[in-house]
């Protein structure tokens, strides 16, 4: 989208020669913006500076007074001191400098004896000459708020006399929160990302193909135009075969361009399932591909759509993209017989692929293959963006670094060809800034060696205690840096990845860390650090808790998980998204004291039935009709299924369907118990968590249904229902759509996480 008229990151670095010949050149190359607290420049802002040119003015010289104590020189007080020019080319006219062509986010950085310029090609650009120069001096904005500001102490404060023209490697970099946050956070993180350089450009993606087409035809008037699902048409996805759909579609984003002219790319990703229409017109587009997802490709088919929606778009805007997800079990793979038009814009999500990993790590399959998946996509358009999850969002705020992936991985970006990327974070600070400074950096300069970015971030942030810290965060990252296997999303895995020697490591650094900072700031982040560790420490101490250990004493550990978040709540609203935390961290306490906890481990179980394009979940099979132990039915290629018991160990709460059948195709099974009350009726709850789909039948009648593909958490779904007094039947059919395949069960007292009491739990019928 852009060009330069030089390579795009050109560093110009001249010191005057003249000066460094003369005798004592050394002092005289510097420029001083304060001398013993007191301010030597005087700001002069164009000829109409923009909102965000008088934002970082204000920030200049507030910081530089934060930093120096020197206010900075007024119009009556200029005499003598050295100008400061901040912003546009355009709206600065005699200038005695030559400014290269700047581009809307290049800057021209220019300081010398008398004079310093701070020169945008648009207020985006001064913005980036401004926080260069701040940089320069030694500022760092490590993470949001007054937490996260580094900045030097001294009433002098110089530059080097120099020349520099720069613009960053890609258009896009953000890193926002999925959760969300409050309106006060989102102005830190706004702050953040100006002082790091970052910049969202009018370039939009997000689940959005049903919302355009309901502008002119809401579902309820024409359910013709969306997508057919087993003879029915739901609110899924659309029609994308219908002429009228397309034309509408069409419409919808013609209007809204009229109203935001500045768009330079309307999202038309698919909504967030893999429910595409199943009309002949539109199954006639598909190609027959298997995608890498997992199932029969509809790239054919939505790139048709695509091309359509451009072709119809192109006369009044010509220029404008239309973004598309390559995402799903069913659309990520590129198109095969079907031509990209050259206005296709794509996110490339992450989400299929390995979660600890990137490009730049040649040792990991999954990142390799998402490599080549990239490489596939830019050979069918240059608008191709990368949506990576930072973390996993089933991470609960865990420690889970992702800092030298991004400092490997962003130079093998560049040379592909990406513009930039779309990281979905979290408001979760004290376990990842590193993750989100380093990233930061390497969006803005995808070349430069990390190592001594990543050190120096260290240095800035915990200072005297930065040795221990080092030590730190070398040690966090040591064993999942280095894993082979695939790091799937979910927190199962997690103390593989955090054994608890590196936990016991990483508690030595920080006991040092901790024992050497003096300044309050750095206790403060220390602190911070500390807290995070806490979690970790305590999540990985709960799931590792071997058959030694009481059940009093587990309740200590869940106690310590639930202090730490609860620390971090109260301390920084930026440290943790504790709501978040407390949903994924303390659902694993199931794994332990199953029976203590309500869940029932053992079952009857029937399987592995077909679900090839997960049909298996509404498709009716024997057990479902009735459920007869003694019979067998034709299961999966044919082969007989015929009920067995299913029985881990006493105290584990997740019954692992996958060590029973060892599937990691689609297919589903079913699971039978017999639940007696002496008393009632009884209002309970059935708590259940499936990897992946889940329906629960209460005496023969469908009570909760959920085609949903996920990694099991104890009670992700909680159903109320009824017992009756006497003897009840629960079956429950469990699918699988790759990797793990299980599910925790128990049933509760209403709105609690106590077992019902009075009940009789049995893998067999009544008499
Ligand atoms: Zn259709
Ligand atoms: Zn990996």
């Amino acid at each position: 989208m852009s060009f330069f008229h030089f390579p795009s990151r050109t560093f110009l670095f001249h010191l005057l020669a003249a000066l460094a010949l003369a005798p004592g050149a050394y002092s005289e190359s510097l420029v001083f913006l304060a001398k013993d607290g007191t301010a030597q420049f005087h700001l002069i802002l164009d000829s109409d500076p923009s909102g965000l040119d008088t934002t970082v003015a204000e920030d200049l010289v507030g910081t530089i007074e934060k930093i120096s104590g020197a206010k900075v020189s007024t119009e009556d007080d200029k005499e003598g001191k050295i100008q400061v020019y901040l912003g546009e080319k355009a709206e600065f006219t005699n200038l005695p400098i030559d400014i290269p062509d700047l581009e809307e986010e290049s800057y021209f950085l220019k300081v010398t004896p008398n004079a310093i310029y701070l020169i945008g090609g648009s207020p985006l650009g001064t913005s980036h000459a401004a926080y260069t120069l701040l940089r320069q001096v030694g500022c760092r904005w490590v993470m949001p708020g007054e937490i996260g500001e580094c900045l030097p102490k001294s009433k002098d404060l110089s530059l080097k006399v120099q020349e520099r023209f720069e613009s960053p490697d890609f258009s896009f970099r953000d890193i926002w929160y999925a959760y969300g946050c409050s309106a006060e956070a989102s102005k830190r993180r706004a702050d953040w990302l100006r002082r790091n350089r970052m910049h969202r450009p009018p370039v939009q993606h997000g689940h959005n193909l049903t919302n355009t087409l309901a502008v002119f035809a809401p579902f309820e008037e024409r359910p013709d135009l969306y997508s057919l699902e087993n003879g029915v048409r739901t609110k899924n996805q659309i029609c994308t075969s219908n002429p009228e759909a397309v034309a509408l579609v069409v419409k919808a984003i013609s209007e809204y361009l009229k109203k935001y002219p500045d768009t330079q790319a309307y999202s038309l990703c698919p909504d967030d399932n893999t429910d595409f229409c199943e009309c002949e017109n539109c199954t006639a587009l598909d190609s027959g591909h298997m995608d890498r997802g997992g199932r029969p490709s509809v790239s054919d088919r939505y790139q048709v759509f695509l091309n359509q929606v451009l072709e119809g778009l192109s006369k009044e805007h010509p220029d404008v993209l239309v973004t598309h997800y390559a995402y799903n079990e069913n659309h990520t793979d590129p198109p095969v017989n079907t031509p990209v038009h050259p206005n296709t814009g794509i996110f490339l999500t992450t989400s299929v692929f390995c979660s600890a990993h990137g490009i730049g790590d040649e040792f990991c399959d999954s990142r390799m293959d998402f490599k080549q998946l990239l490489s596939e996509w830019t050979a069918k358009t240059k608008h191709v963006y990368i949506y990576e999850y930072d973390p996993v969002p089933y991470s609960g705020g865990l420690p889970w670094p992702m800092w030298d992936a991004h400092g490997r991985e962003m130079k093998v970006y560049k040379e592909l060809g990406v513009q930039g990327f779309s990281f979905e974070g979290q408001d979760s600070w004290a376990s990842y800034f590193p993750n989100y400074y380093i990233g930061a950096q390497m969006m803005w300069n995808a070349e430069q060696d990390y190592h001594p970015v990543f050190e120096d971030m260290l240095d800035s942030f915990f200072h005297e205690a930065s040795a221990p810290m080092k030590e730190y965060y070398r040690i966090l990252a040591s064993k999942i840096g280095s894993v082979e296997k695939k790091v799937e999303w979910g927190l199962l895995d997690y103390p593989k990845y955090f054994p608890r020697e590196v936990v016991e490591r990483c508690r030595q650094a920080l006991e040092q860390a901790e024992a050497k900072a003096s300044d309050p700031i750095i206790k403060k982040r220390v602190e911070m650090v500390r807290m995070s560790f806490d979690e970790m420490d305590a999540f990985t101490a709960m799931k590792t808790a071997g058959p030694e250990t009481k059940w009093d004493e587990y309740q200590q550990m869940v106690k310590r998980l639930e202090d730490s978040i609860q620390r971090m709540d109260i301390t920084n609203e930026d440290f943790l998204l504790a709501d978040i935390a407390r949903e994924k961290t303390l659902a694993g306490i199931s794994d332990r004291f199953a029976m203590e906890q309500g869940f029932i481990n053992k079952w009857r179980i029937c399987g592995p039935f077909d679900n090839v394009g997960k049909e298996g979940h509404n498709r009716v099979y024997g057990p479902e009709e009735g459920v007869d132990l003694t019979a067998s039915y034709t299961g999966k290629e044919g082969e007989t299924a015929s009920w067995k018991v299913c029985e881990g160990p006493e105290w584990q709460g997740y019954v692992d369907l996958k060590a029973q059948y060892d599937q990691d195709n689609f297919v589903v099974a079913y699971a039978v118990n017999w639940i007696t009350l002496d008393q009632g009726p009884k209002e309970v709850e059935f708590r259940v968590g499936s990897n992946d789909s889940v329906k629960v039948f209460l005496n023969g009648k469908e009570v909760w249904t959920n085609p949903i593909s996920r990694p099991a958490s104890a009670d992700d779904d909680i159903v109320p229902v009824t017992l009756p007094k006497g003897t009840s039947q629960v079956l429950l059919k469990i699918g699988q759509t790759g990797r793990d395949w299980g599910f925790y069960f128990r049933i509760t007292e209403p709105n609690s996480t106590t077992p019902v009491s009075g009940a009789e739990i049995s893998i067999d019928p009544p008499k």
